[in-house]
């Protein structure tokens, strides 16, 4: 049976991100398993695909809530993307990232490395955006962010004019440094594209001999032997 240094359960965001990290050295070998399949489909690629993805059972898990009391007792419908890129591969595409305020709570509560001035140069990281480096967005990372402000329907510029009316500020940018505002969102899209953890992370980490990704392969247990994985998953 084939040994790996580390086993990754699910190719979603957070799976896709780091089988490209544990894999960058060359060191490790390293077994990525997802459940659903290959995201090769235009329903996935092209952003309008989302509608179609949205509850389709061949890329999504499609789960149900409980019922809810607050609710008159209805399911709420939770989907989750069952495919390579997880969630990123199915979602609406929408780059709004935490805000800074946030950050810091969960640093003050006793988590360090989290505070906003600690995350922010990760987040630069991982940009390519349209707009350059700049204090709040970085260039020439794995994850394009587009502004697509010149292709909204004109209601969108009615909404915003008339938030204005009501003295809600209006913001550029709800990354930038005034994000308590009215505005458009930017777009983790390239060309017309999606950009998901699997093409911007998992893609171009395949061409590395010491990654093998298995899709189909939903993990139901982990057997240790002597403290190390010993069983794959199930396919
Ligand atoms: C419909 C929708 C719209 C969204 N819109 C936005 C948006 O516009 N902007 C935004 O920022 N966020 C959005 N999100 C949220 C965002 O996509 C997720 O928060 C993020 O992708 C979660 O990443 P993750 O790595 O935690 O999980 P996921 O990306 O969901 O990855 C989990 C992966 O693990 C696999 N898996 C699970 N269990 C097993 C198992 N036992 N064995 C093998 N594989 C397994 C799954 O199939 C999946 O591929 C949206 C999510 C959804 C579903």
């Amino acid at each position: 049976m084939a040994e790996y240094d580390y086993v990754i359960v699910g190719a979603g965001s957070a799976g896709c991100v780091l089988a490209n990290r544990l894999t960058a050295a060359g060191r490790h070998r390293v077994l990525l398993l997802e459940a659903g399949g290959s995201d090769r489909s235009p329903w996935i690629q092209v952003p309008i695909g989302y509608g179609r993805t949205f509850a389709h059972p061949r890329y999504n898990w499609m789960y149900e809530a409980e019922p809810d009391p607050t609710l008159a007792n209805r399911r709420a419908y939770w989907p989750r993307g069952k495919v390579l890129g997880g969630s990123s591969a199915i979602n609406a595409m929408v780059y709004v990232r935490g805000q800074p305020a946030d950050f810091d709570d969960w640093r003050a509560a006793g988590n360090p490395g989290w505070a906003w001035s600690e995350v922010l140069p990760y987040f630069k990281k991982l940009e390519d955006h349209v707009w350059g480096a700049d204090e709040f967005h970085g260039a020439g990372g794995p994850v394009h962010v587009a502004d697509v402000s010149a292709q909204v329907h004109p209601l969108c510029e009615t909404f915003i004019t008339t938030c204005g009316n009501l003295r809600i500020r209006r913001t550029r940018d709800f990354n930038g440094a005034d994000f308590e505002a009215a505005g458009l969102w930017q777009l983790t899209v390239r060309n017309g594209i999606r950009v998901s953890a699997a093409s911007a992370y998992l893609r171009p980490a395949l061409r590395r001999h010491n990654l093998e990704v298995q899709t189909h392969a939903h993990a139901t247990r982990v057997l240790f032997e002597a403290g190390t994985a010993s069983r794959r998953a199930q396919r």
